[in-house]
């Protein structure tokens, strides 16, 4: 194993992102545009092509949403350097920041394979939605130094990080994430203890699946359902635009997994739909421009949507 050992009050100064897809690439770009050294990881080149569109994408969105200057965008896709092969990529980083799909074997079988050639100090550090870190300590060569680092969709101006341990997450380590967090640009948010689903997705999620059940049991449509919760919550999004944000890959695996949990009827035919609808179909949410609505200029940003 290489050695390289993180000093707990040594700034971490490269990390690596494993997963480039609609969190990964955030986080990535986020780290970078904050001037961290950033490795993006994924299984194969075809992926890492895809990241650098989506990279290119976050650079037009910064400079629109926060009044980055070319020369900011430029030097943070710099600051990015692409890498397929997980000895290589994780060598001389201080924090891998896990955002892979979100199945518990593939998480798993990824991080016995990154303990085999990560550096000795490495922290490891899971976004996972809904999994919880000891899940994950246990297949790691250092289970002191795993927790999560949770981020929401749009970190750029969504920005709270949740910071969970484990009850073997050594405390120095989950300090040294709070600190990371902040020069980031997220606004910490440290869990006690363990919390499936942390702060946000505690509340979230529940209200989403609530408004993907009215849906399949036919109560309202996508648009009226959104309705009611934009304009009575005063909110810029309703449910059905957060889970195209979120893309349905994700919203797959977490309603797939809770159906097969609760074997409620309403929770299958959720799975079922999400499955016909967009994981058949390609229409994956925002990042493909197809999702409930179509982008970049879906019918509920137009402010006469809440007035009809
Ligand atoms: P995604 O499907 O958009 O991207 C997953 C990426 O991981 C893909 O690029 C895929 O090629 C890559 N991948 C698959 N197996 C891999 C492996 N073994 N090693 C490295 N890369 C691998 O998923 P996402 O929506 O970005 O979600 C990723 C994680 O982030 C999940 O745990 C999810 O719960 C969490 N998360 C998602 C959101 C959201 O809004 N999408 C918000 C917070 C947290």
């Amino acid at each position: 194993m290489p050695i390289h050992s993180l000093n707990d009050n040594q700034p971490i100064a490269r990390v690596m992102v494993a997963g480039t897809g609609v969190l990964g690439a955030q986080i990535a770009f986020q780290c970078a545009f904050s001037g961290i050294d950033v490795v993006a990881y994924d299984v194969d080149t075809a992926c890492l092509d895809r990241a650098n569109a989506r990279f290119d994408a976050l650079g037009r969105v910064y400079a629109a949403d926060l009044g980055a200057s070319r020369e900011q965008i430029e030097a943070t896709l710099a600051r990015i350097e692409g890498n397929a092969d997980l000895g290589s990529a994780v060598a001389g980083t201080d924090l891998v920041i896990e955002a892979i799909p979100e199945d518990l074997e593939i998480k798993q079988s990824f991080y016995r394979s990154l303990s085999a050639v990560a550096p000795a100090g490495t922290i490891f550090a899971s976004n996972s939605s809904t999994l919880v870190p000891s899940q994950f300590a246990m297949f790691t060569d250092r289970p002191e130094r795993v927790l999560s680092l949770h981020f929401a969709h749009e970190v750029w101006k969504n920005n709270i990080a949740e910071i969970m341990g484990h009850p073997g997450t050594d405390p120095a380590v989950f300090a040294q994430l709070v600190q990371f967090a902040h020069r980031i640009g997220m606004v910490p948010l440290p869990l006690r203890k363990e919390q499936p689903s942390y702060l946000l997705n505690s509340m979230l999620v529940p209200m989403l699946i609530a408004a993907l059940g009215l849906l399949v049991n036919e109560v309202a449509d996508v648009q009226t359902i959104d309705k009611a919760w934009m304009i009575a919550k005063a909110d810029r999004i309703g449910p059905f635009g957060i889970l195209d944000g979120i893309g349905m890959t994700t919203v797959y695996n977490v309603t797939r997994a809770l159906a097969e949990r609760t074997g409620d009827s309403t929770h299958r035919r959720i799975a079922e739909y999400v499955k016909t609808h967009f994981i058949d179909t390609g229409y994956i949410g925002e990042a493909v421009g197809r999702g409930f609505y179509r982008y970049p200029d879906p019918e509920f940003l137009d402010p006469a949507f809440v007035t009809a």
